[in-house]
């Protein structure tokens, strides 16, 4: 099938390459992110395969539908981007890639919440420097620390699991309670309860309506003072005006974020020579107590791997008249009750 690949990367190039070998499709790669802008790029092609800053609003759908496309083919898990209900009406079919490696996140959440806890980030430039004095640096035993895991899908479960090893004592809220979480000890309770009683919280749940800006000024005054804040999920779960205000006041003690709410102008590209316009963010680097990442939680490997085959086998079903595996309809917005 001839695909359209938006928000190419060489390392997109090469992991979609090589799992193309097998199943024969017709990737072209664009490097531009799909925007209202770029849609014409994909003119004609029956699939457009996209990642998590390309923008499927309603008008970029209306256009790819008017001008052949049958099949979105998205190379992530969180499907945000997407206006999944303009996506029925037009009959287009929507994929993605649900469970590619949770363990991929999981462990970039563990990365930054130890790399916080023991300022790994000062340490480091301090070393380098010839600094070796430790004054500045005191950590906390992550050991016995109440953690807010909310989200408990398959990340937020395999942060769960991780952290019951560390000996953490583990809180959850979730729209459904997931017994495999509850099975590792984890304690469900109300989502004030946990941000009452967590000095960690970790942020696991997709970005829905619902869920915009779910630590805001009124959340983060009901956390703990010194709470430590970790977004690997979504940017606009947080919002980054209050986050800073927290920061500032001392509410928030530390914060780990592998996404922003306005990163698709920054995240992925090579702007060292540029002046950021972004004031917000800019403010953010500021703070000796944030460590932020550039989306990259799902940038291993095994995930990469994982990523190119499930894509392409959900083109593939696709192309053959099949149900693709990684099928994502209006339903999905809805919370299902698990088994
Ligand atoms: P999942 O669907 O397995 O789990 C999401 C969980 O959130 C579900 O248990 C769901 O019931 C719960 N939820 C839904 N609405 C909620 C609400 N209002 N409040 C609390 N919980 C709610 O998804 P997953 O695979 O665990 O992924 C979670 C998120 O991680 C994705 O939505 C995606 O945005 C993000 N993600 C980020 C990266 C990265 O590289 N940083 C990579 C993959 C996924």
């Amino acid at each position: 099938m001839r695909v359209a690949v938006f928000s190419t990367k060489p390392y997109d190039r090469r992991f979609l390459t090589k799992a193309n070998r097998s199943v024969g499709h017709e990737l072209v790669f664009f490097e531009p992110r799909l925007t209202a802008e770029t849609c014409r790029l994909a003119e004609g092609f029956p699939a457009v395969c996209a990642f998590v800053n390309d923008e499927l609003d309603a008008g970029v759908l209306l256009f790819l539908s008017k001008h052949g496309t049958k099949l979105i083919a998205l190379r992530s898990a969180g499907f945000n981007n997407v206006d999944l209900r303009a996506a029925e009406q037009l009959e287009l079919t929507v994929t993605r890639v649900p469970a590619y490696s949770p363990e991929a996140v999981a462990e970039h959440t563990l990365a930054l919440i130890l790399a916080l806890g023991r300022k790994l980030h000062k340490a480091y430039n301090r070393v380098r420097e010839g600094n070796f004095a430790l004054e500045g640096l005191l950590g906390f035993d992550l050991h016995r620390q109440t953690v807010g895991i909310v989200g408990t899908g398959k990340i937020g479960t395999c942060v769960a699991r991780i952290l019951r090893g560390f000996g953490c004592q583990i809180l959850a809220y979730d729209v459904v309670k997931n017994p495999e979480v509850e099975n590792l000890g984890a304690l469900y309770v109300a989502l004030d309860e946990l941000f009452a009683r967590s000095d960690i919280i970790t942020l696991h749940c997709p970005l829905v309506p619902e869920t915009w800006h779910l630590i805001n000024e009124e959340a983060i005054a009901r956390m703990k003072r010194g709470v430590m804040l970790i977004n690997t999920s979504r940017g606009a779960l947080i919002d980054t005006q209050a986050a800073i205000r927290g920061l500032k006041t001392g509410r928030i003690g530390a914060m780990g974020l592998d996404v922003y709410e306005e990163e698709a102008d920054l995240f992925y590209e090579d702007l060292s020579d540029q002046v950021i316009q972004d004031d917000v963010f800019a403010r953010m680097l500021t703070f000796p107590n944030v460590i932020i990442t550039a989306h990259q939680a799902f940038f291993t490997q095994g995930a990469m791997e994982a990523i190119a085959r499930e894509t392409l086998a959900n083109i593939t079903a696709f192309e053959k008249g099949e149900t693709p595996p990684g099928l994502i309809t209006t339903a999905a917005l809805r919370p299902v009750a698990k088994a």
